[in-house]
């Protein structure tokens, strides 16, 4: 019986050689003989093995298939160390919300060319990437999003669209190239109107329903605000009621438009607390020794790159110098280098390094993340 590489696995070599299911968005670590035997099951004539155990357990993981893709697959190269797994990728900053707390600080209008969004996902997908996070703004405003949406197929990559959800409709649903929609969902009705504008809510659970029913994955974000603090068990029982995947929970920093919007800001003290709610996997994570956004990297409207979103203003290269380049450029968070020491250290590895630095200290805590740990 002839096994093939299922369409939607791919081999990586990140710090150790791996295979990717892009829909499930599971990574296996291999080793040596177990990477060379799913190499040669992406070869035209199917597994080169009669090791009926290792094909068994490939084929219920779903890497394996009896169906023969034909696709062509990405060469696979080592990829730097630490590697880049995760690309936040905005492909405009027009948006069709005014939201409050929005730190945007570009100035609207930016758009990526789809030449240079190609070159981009090209290089990430040579890099051995996992996840493109196609941002925005309001990505789905962008002026070719259609042609976009089109070239998606043609990467070995998990696609990702942020979207605040107001122009998801069934018709365009039917047609995206995309694994996972996130929405953001500021909390229940009352709260999240206030935050991002009336009728929002509504819309935006709307589209959840929509993308749901038409087979996409889910996932939500929220942002812990002066006016939703007493909504996060409704919103937990909603969220793993209807089946959202992963429900990422955060603080704000103080930086953008919410700098006016004092009234939406919050104290360590306050908001703290709530960062132990939301579940599922994300892209800030570190790993053992090493703090915050290790595998991250994030490009922006107007071509330039950081490490992520908040230090677009501190820019390592911009596209045209090239992903492999700028990755070299941004140094790990080594959390032997903060000023944080604490028992919890290697499991919030030091909370967020942007949010520490707008309280005062770069290198200093995360009061927020100290709070949620109960270390002050
Ligand atoms: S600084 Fe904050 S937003 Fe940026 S990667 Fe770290 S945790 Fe994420
Ligand atoms: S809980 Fe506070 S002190 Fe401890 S690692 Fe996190 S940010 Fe640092």
């Amino acid at each position: 019986m002839e096994y093939f590489l299922a369409k939607e696995s791919v081999l990586k070599w990140l710090e150790n050689p791996s295979v990717y299911h892009i829909k499930k968005d599971e990574l296996y670590e291999l080793d040596d003989e177990a990477f060379e035997f799913l190499r040669s099951c992406s070869a035209g004539k199917g597994c080169r093995s009669n090791d009926k155990k290792s094909i068994g357990y490939c084929a219920k993981e779903g890497i394996l298939s009896r169906e023969k893709s034909g696709l062509k697959r990405p060469p696979i190269k080592k990829s730097p160390v630490p590697s880049l797994r995760y690309l936040e990728l905005q492909i405009t900053n027009r948006c069709n919300l005014r939201c409050r707390h929005c730190y945007i600080k570009d100035k609207p209008g930016k758009e990526l060319s789809l030449s240079l969004i190609t070159k981009v996902l090209k290089e990430f997908e040579a890099m051995q990437g996992l996840r493109v996070l196609i941002t925005g703004g309001e990505p789905l405003l962008h002026g070719r999003f259609k042609e976009i949406n089109s070239i998606l197929p043609d990467f070995f990559l998990r696609k990702i669209l942020f979207t605040n959800g107001l122009l998801l409709n069934k018709k365009m649903l039917g047609n995206l190239n995309i694994n996972e929609i996130q929405v953001s969902i500021d909390g229940m009705e009352k709260a999240h109107d206030s935050l991002r504008g009336k009728g929002t809510f509504r819309r935006a659970m709307r589209s959840i329903n929509f993308a749901m029913d038409s087979g996409f994955e889910v996932s939500v974000s929220t942002m812990v605000h002066q006016k939703n603090l007493r909504d996060f068990n409704k919103m937990e029982n909603l969220f793993k009621k209807i089946g959202i995947k992963d429900w990422t929970v955060d603080v704000p920093c103080v930086t953008g438009r919410l700098r006016e919007n004092t009234d939406f800001q919050l104290a360590p003290k306050q908001a703290g607390k709530y960062l132990v709610y939301g579940y599922g996997g994300g892209i800030h994570s570190g790993e053992k020794g090493f703090g915050c956004g290790l595998h991250l990297m994030s490009v922006s409207a107007s071509g330039k790159i950081s490490k992520c979103t908040f230090y677009s203003d501190r820019a390592v290269g911009t596209i045209k110098n090239g992903l492999r380049k700028c990755w070299g450029k941004i140094k790990p968070v080594r959390l032997d280098k903060l000023e944080c020491s604490c028992e919890h250290i290697e499991e919030c590895r030091g909370g967020c390094r942007y949010r520490a630095e707008i309280l005062g200290n770069a290198k200093g805590k995360d009061l927020y993340r100290c709070v949620s740990y109960k270390t002050i």
